[in-house]
């Protein structure tokens, strides 16, 4: 993971601004468009109600679309209603290391920090993946 200067972080789109496939997260996401046929100039998207017209080049089939900080909610909610066992499965801590004094939430902090250490493309390959 590269470390941004304060300049590139302002420069990175916001995430209400981004799409992504709305059922795995991937920013790997195509419309169809009308262009000119002679200048491939662009004209419009295709449909934009339309599912068919919206594709998702990881899920390599149509999807809906949803905005990147959607998503992220999403795999928060998640996050925070899987059990121990779950966590202990995907994070491979053990709540048994932790203080059971405050409740585990040691082990939830953890877990929480762990989780937060994952790129978005580990994240939601473990949302999705928990999904199906
Ligand atoms: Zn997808």
């Amino acid at each position: 993971m590269a470390l941004y200067d304060g300049k590139a972080t302002r420069e990175e789109p916001h995430d209400e601004d981004v799409y992504v496939c709305n059922a795995c997260g991937s920013i790997k996401i195509e419309i169809q468009v009308w262009v000119n046929a002679n200048t491939n100039e662009y004209l419009s998207d295709v449909d934009d109600d339309d599912t068919d017209c919206k594709w998702c080049a990881d899920c390599e089939q149509s999807q809906n679309f949803c905005t990147l900080s959607d998503y992220k909610q999403r795999m928060e909610d998640w996050w925070k209603d899987l059990d121990f066992i779950t966590l202990e499965s995907i994070t491979g801590l053990h709540e048994t290391d932790y203080s059971s004094e405050d409740g585990s939430q040691s082990f939830i902090d953890a877990c929480n920090e762990w989780w937060n250490g994952q790129d978005y493309d580990t994240q939601r390959e473990l949302y999705f993946k928990s999904q199906s």
